[in-house]
């Protein structure tokens, strides 16, 4: 549960420290009141006096949140963007991102097109980009970290021959609840029936509104499936992302979200990470939502090996000790103990509460037969 003085824990429990020491004393141990307790004297003086306090304890030390250090702002540089592609069933999402990827990504980088993480890196004028390659709102709705959002930049697809749509109604919400800037891009512009003025006109109803008609919108007409439109598109995400100021510390530990994990026969639990601070390094110490372990091996989004991935990399590790889930948090530790502590402790409660989750529903049950 990481490290308590006497005093810390007499605090947590709500009485004097002197109490602790006397228990400690029946319990055969000399303390002092700025002494570190060990587990097990935690766990024994917890029960001594009140269990659900112990649990209190795991809940608050298990937060990652507390041990991600503040970044000192000389210390922070340029990163990626994080883009994520939003749209209309059918409105052509996949063949964008498809597209985008054809086209940037050079086959004759390792493993090329086959690869395939949950997220891909490009590179236009020497500007990296980061795409995730999971459905938009999944995004949006799962992948939060320190109640930030994982994705800086809203792709808004619309056929052109199609308009707006309900579900691009609901990732234009998604998107502004987020707070995160929309691009708009007009796809299918090769067919017949495109009308990329309706687009725009039934897109100010939702204050999305064309920089030629006075409004602050980027729109970008494209062809996904001809390829056509794609430079432009990139070039007006480096834009925005400029204006975001989106910064990183790479000389910090790295934390992120999980993409994308699971079990693989030969190499076992494989999760997908992105790195949204700090440089994630081949035998890191790290707690991924609640499993833990060290990073044995790291492959990119084009299927190389690579020692380290910085600020906004997507990265697939393999070394933990279970199966993380999509949308979960990471952090890495300097110190291999705490991360095991950290990560057992979260393994512990979180069956604990799928414990108590059950008891609850049977009760339920219950109730309901009488
Ligand atoms: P998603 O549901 O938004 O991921 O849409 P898809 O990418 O699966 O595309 C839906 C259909 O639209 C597919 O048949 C695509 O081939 C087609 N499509 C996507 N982009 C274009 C485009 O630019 N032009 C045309 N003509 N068809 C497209
Ligand atoms: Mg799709």
């Amino acid at each position: 549960h990481g490290t308590l003085t006497v005093s810390e824990l007499a605090d947590k429990l709500n009485k004097d420290a002197s109490e602790i020491i006397k228990k400690l004393m029946f319990l055969g141990v000399m303390a002092t009141k700025n002494q570190d307790l060990d587990d097990d004297s935690i766990e024994l003086i917890c029960a001594e006096f009140d269990v659900e306090v112990e649990k209190e304890i795991i809940l608050e030390d298990t937060d990652l949140d507390k041990y991600i250090s503040e970044d000192k702002p000389e210390d922070l540089v340029e990163r990626p963007a994080v883009v994520t592609i939003m749209g209309h069933v059918d409105h052509g999402k996949t063949t964008l991102l498809d597209s985008i990827r054809h086209t940037k990504v050079t086959a004759g980088e390792a493993g090329g097109i086959t690869q395939h993480i949950g997220a891909y890196q490009v590179e236009n004028d020497g500007k990296k980009i980061t795409f995730l390659d999971t459905p938009g709102h999944a995004a949006f709705t799962s992948m939060r970290s320190r109640g930030a959002q994982v994705t800086d930049v809203a792709i808004l697809v619309v056929a052109a021959d199609d308009g707006v749509m309900p579900q691009t109604v609901e990732a234009i919400n998604h998107a502004k609840a987020a707070e995160v800037p929309i691009i708009v891009a007009v796809n299918k512009m090769d067919k017949e029936a495109a009308n990329p003025n309706r687009v725009m006109q039934e897109l100010t109803e939702y204050e999305l509104v064309p920089e030629d008609w006075g409004g602050d919108t980027i729109f970008v007409n494209l062809s996904a499936i001809k390829g056509e439109g794609i430079d432009e598109l990139l070039e007006m995400i480096v834009l925005v992302s400029e204006v975001e100021e989106l910064k990183a510390n790479p000389n910090n530990n790295a934390f992120g979200t999980v993409i994308d994990a699971q079990l693989d026969k030969g190499r076992g639990s494989v999760a997908t990470l992105l790195v949204q601070n700090g440089t994630l390094h081949v035998g890191d110490s790290i707690v991924v939502g609640n499993t833990h372990g060290r990073v044995r091996a790291m492959v990119n989004d084009v299927g190389q090996r690579v020692t380290e991935a910085g600020p906004s990399t997507p990265v697939e590790i393999t070394g933990l000790n279970e199966v993380p889930e999509a949308g979960d948090q990471f952090l890495v530790f300097k110190d291999e103990k705490k991360a095991r502590q950290i990560g057992e402790a979260r393994q512990q409660k979180k069956i604990q509460e799928s414990r108590s989750e059950q008891t609850k529903v049977s009760l339920d049950d219950l109730f309901e037969q009488i």
